[in-house]
């Protein structure tokens, strides 16, 4: 019986990321998913263009995707403005202020996959089960079962769940999460426009919906659009030029003529916590453990930040000649990975509630948080920190 020292369930950006940074500390990984090869070799553009900070550019450097990137289709962000409604006051946000070049990268979703996935396809040391799905898992002090849809069953020390933020498998294991449904939609999509962006990447809370510019390579931008679930439709369905002269006109014109250049995608919002990211045996990353809203695109960012801390945790006990697996090590991931996920988490919740908010209360708190943040230098420090860290 072959039986794996890692088992992992999901091979989102995260579970594929894990699989890898575990091999190269010498574990055997078995990774299962719904999708093909194929599927991960090529994954079709979704319309998300993802921010990454210097920590996850250092993570995805060590396991040897980075360099996978085409680097030519790397944006720098250089600054960041918020907006309250149609005020031109912003909190803002410049690389000069920090010691790094940029704040950040944006990248396409699906190259940042496609290069997760070549650093890992001829690796000897994860075994991929495509198109196959897990039905149910059972955990004993001998091991891990996971039985597929397909009626096979694999063996293993260890199971990660890294199968999203409605994670089945945290609902088999029974762990509880937190589920907050903002009943609002994303709509994301690509466009060109007629002057430069300098870089700039601008979040706009105007009232009952949000919208972010977001700073692409040469005169491209990645269009973030937030509206409640019930006026969705009507944004998706509008026709490109009616879509293209909206957006210009609620972005005041800053980069000139508009035009959309890509499809319009849509995604739910909401937002998961589990309640604790540990059992014996059973870990959860990624989205499975922390759904962000992704207003302060941390999601992928935060998954990567858990591979770390749980590398590091199994990596400590195997040399120290410890069960990697018990429940009493991966409660260090747990712990740690807890102190990282829930101040952002639930800052970022509210922070959406405060800039989502018609109350007339809660307009004051954004004019007063806009100018909380730009003038008291440990907030905005902070924050900034949280950007650029490299650690
Ligand atoms: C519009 C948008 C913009 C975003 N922008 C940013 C950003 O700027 N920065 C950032 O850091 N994050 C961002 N995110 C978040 C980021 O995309 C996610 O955090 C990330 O994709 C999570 O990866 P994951 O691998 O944990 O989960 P997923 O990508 O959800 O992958 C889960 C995998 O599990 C598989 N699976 C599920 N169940 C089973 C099963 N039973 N058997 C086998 N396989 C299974 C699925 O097929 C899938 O491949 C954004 C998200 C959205 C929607």
């Amino acid at each position: 019986m072959n039986k794996y020292d890692v088992i992992i369930i999901g091979s989102g950006p995260v579970g594929l990321s894990l699989a890898k940074s575990l091999s190269n500390e010498s574990f055997s990984v078995c990774v299962i998913d719904r999708q093909t090869k194929d599927d991960l070799a090529k994954p079709a553009y979704d319309g998300r263009e993802v921010a990454i900070t210097h920590f996850s550019k250092r993570i995805l450097k060590d396991i040897g995707s980075w360099d996978l990137i085409d680097q030519s289709c790397i944006s720098h962000l250089k600054e960041a403005k918020v907006i309250n409604g149609h005020s031109p006051y912003s909190l803002h946000f410049n690389f000069e202020e920090t010691n790094q070049k940029t704040l950040g990268y944006l990248i396409p979703n699906d190259r940042i996959k496609s290069a997760i996935f070549s650093s890992i396809n001829d690796d000897q040391m994860i075994s991929f089960k495509e198109k196959a799905s897990s039905k149910t898992f059972s955990i004993n002090s001998d091991g891990v079962e996971v039985k597929l849809e397909s009626g096979e069953t694999i063996h293993g020390e260890l199971l990660v769940a890294a199968d999203g933020r409605l994670s089945g498998s945290r609902r088999q294991m029974g762990i509880p999460a937190e589920v907050k449904d903002f009943g609002k939609t994303v709509i994301v999509c690509k466009m060109d426009h007629e002057k430069e962006h300098g870089n700039i990447a601008y979040e706009c809370f105007h009232y009952g919906r949000t919208l972010a510019i977001l700073p692409m390579v040469g005169k491209q931008c990645s269009v973030v659009i937030t509206i409640h679930s019930d006026k969705a439709d009507e944004i998706l369905e509008q026709d490109d030029a009616t879509f293209s002269e909206d957006i210009a006109t609620r972005f005041n014109h800053r980069l000139g003529k508009m035009a959309v250049t890509s499809q319009k995608f849509s995604y739910p919002l909401f937002a998961s916590h589990a309640d604790h990211f540990h059992s014996d045996r059973f870990v959860l990353v990624g989205d499975a453990s922390v759904g962000m809203h992704p207003v302060t695109a941390h999601g992928f960012n935060l998954g990567l930040r858990g591979i770390d801390t749980l590398t590091r945790t199994l990596v400590e006990a195997k040399a120290n000649n410890e069960k990697y697996y018990s429940f009493e090590n991966l409660k260090k991931y747990n712990q740690t990975h807890q102190m990282n996920t829930r101040a952002l988490y639930y800052g970022t919740n509210l922070i959406v509630d405060l800039f989502n908010s018609e109350r007339s209360t809660a307009k004051f708190m954004r004019r007063f948080a806009l100018r909380l943040g730009n003038n008291v230098w440990p907030i905005k420090k902070m924050i900034m920190d949280q950007l650029t860290e490299n650690k």
